[in-house]
């Protein structure tokens, strides 16, 4: 039998990514996340026909994000037994976020319930609770970089850094098959080069198959240096004038690298120590586990570790864990930066901090991260004069900075760049985990620089080896 490999997610898409691997002596899977996008995404959400979790041998997840370990907890709620294997950092990193997870979707009900309680429509459920996310948590097993795994009888895994957030990695499956070994990679989400804390990420040289991610295959992002000096000269303007920055972020990730490039400004004098606050308890467990993890950091880092202050500074922030920690901010006289979610002003505490500063012409508000449409920052990034929240309308007089170069994705020429070792072995690649724009641009350059002719497989597709 061929190996096959299904896409139940992230295929035209790039969220919910997942694949079934099959041989003739096991069944893994590989990441199984969350649709996070589209007006269906309720109903995509659920076990896909044709997985049967107690059929499984193994799970192997890339990294920590919810588009990549949402709906893992499904897996425990339908009859799987472990083991899932992923880095260490991703263990700790999946804890925070599926829990976060499994607690929202309870909020979320609640207040749908309440509204369908009142004409009549009868309740939803969550999709898992509390009790699957433990049970999930208590299947992961940390594995090493670098270091095959045997997942099961008949296959391998090596974890690669893939540079993206604490943790992510890259996989290189090792697959007997009758008398021969075959390769196939998994990019995971690929960071870029060269940005603080992250090691780039690492290449890999042989491969029958590949599967790569896509989502900015159309185009490079600004540079990362003109960005910083962007934040710089904000953060410097708002400080001598005695403002507050507000500065909604994603916990994971986001909020430690503006973290580290603040410490930064502070250590190299460009600007003077102010108060500076994490406004998540999301964020604060994040950067908990990101301060625990320091040796995986790169080597920029490394040398500034030996730079004591930087080090300090990066720790000088004040986490305000409490809702009453965070009321309290509004009362705050003199310089401060908030950082606060949600990344996309969606929910969360940094809607009160808007709700008190967007009509305050002297504040700053700066957009680091990607606004889908719709999304409340995305207005604020269109230049929305108005907006509504809270059931009230407010007119938008605050400074609105949006500083595009902070991805945590590679470009279209880092991701050609992570596969110009593997193309040299002509392998197949299949694109995913990006939209239409981004892959077919993508496709279009590899066959042209390499002559491969990259598949583009949507949801359900089968790939056979
Ligand atoms: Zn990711």
């Amino acid at each position: 039998m061929p190996i096959r490999i299904t896409l139940f997610g992230a295929a035209g898409d790039v969220t919910g990514s997942a694949y079934l691997l099959e041989t003739s002596h096991s069944r893994i899977l590989v990441d199984f996340g969350l649709f996070q996008r589209g007006h269906d995404k309720e109903e995509r959400n659920i076990l896909p026909e044709g997985l049967d979790p107690a059929n499984l041998d193994a799970v192997v997840v890339t990294h920590a994000h919810l588009d990549h370990t949402g709906r893992l907890p499904l897996l425990a709620r339908n009859g799987y037994e472990g083991p899932i294997h992923a880095t260490q950092a991703t263990v700790e990193l999946a804890g925070l976020i599926l829990r976060d997870s499994a607690f929202v979707q309870e909020q979320d009900v609640k207040r749908s319930n309440k509204k369908r309680a009142r004409s009549g429509k009868p309740p939803l459920e969550t999709i898992y609770n509390v009790t699957d996310v433990e049970d999930v948590l208590g299947m992961m097993t940390a594995v090493e970089y670098k270091r095959f795994v045997e997942v099961t009888s008949d296959i391998r895994v090596k974890f690669f850094d893939a540079g993206h957030i604490l943790g992510s990695a890259s996989l290189q499956m090792q697959i007997q098959d009758g008398g021969r070994t075959k390769t196939i990679v998994f990019s995971g989400d690929i960071g870029p080069n060269d940005v603080p804390i992250m090691r780039n990420p690492e290449l890999q040289e042989s491969a029958d198959l590949v599967f790569m991610e896509s989502t900015y295959g159309d185009r490079n992002h600004r540079p990362l240096q003109d960005t910083e000096i962007e934040f710089e000269e904000i953060v410097r303007n708002a400080v001598k004038a005695g403002e507050k920055i507000l500065l909604p972020v994603f916990a994971v990730g986001r909020t430690q690298l503006m973290l580290y490039l603040l410490a930064e400004m502070f250590c190299d004098g460009t600007v003077k120590e102010f108060p500076i606050y994490v406004d998540s308890p999301m964020a604060i467990e994040a950067t908990k586990i990101y301060s625990s993890h320091i040796n995986q950091f790169d080597a920029e880092f490394q040398q500034l570790r030996r730079c004591r202050p930087v080090l300090e500074a990066m720790k000088s922030f004040t986490p305000t864990p409490t809702a009453q920690d965070s009321m309290a901010l509004n009362e705050q006289q003199g310089p401060c930066l908030i950082m606060a979610g949600s990344g996309m002003c969606s929910g969360g505490r940094i809607l009160h901090h808007l709700r008190h500063n967007l009509g305050r012409p002297q504040a700053h508000v700066v957009i680091v991260g990607f606004q889908s449409y719709g999304s409340l920052g995305r207005m604020l990034v269109d230049g929305a004069e108005k907006v509504k929240m809270f059931g009230e309308e407010i007119t938008v007089r605050a400074q609105i900075h949006t500083l595009g170069g902070f991805s945590a994705h590679a470009g279209q020429s880092g991701l050609m760049e992570w596969l110009e070792p593997l193309a040299q072995c002509k392998p197949r690649i299949v694109l995913t985990h990006g939209e239409d724009r981004g892959r077919n641009a993508l496709a279009a350059l590899v066959q042209q620089h390499y002559g491969i002719t990259p598949e583009k497989p949507l949801m359900g597709d089968v790939i056979e080896l």
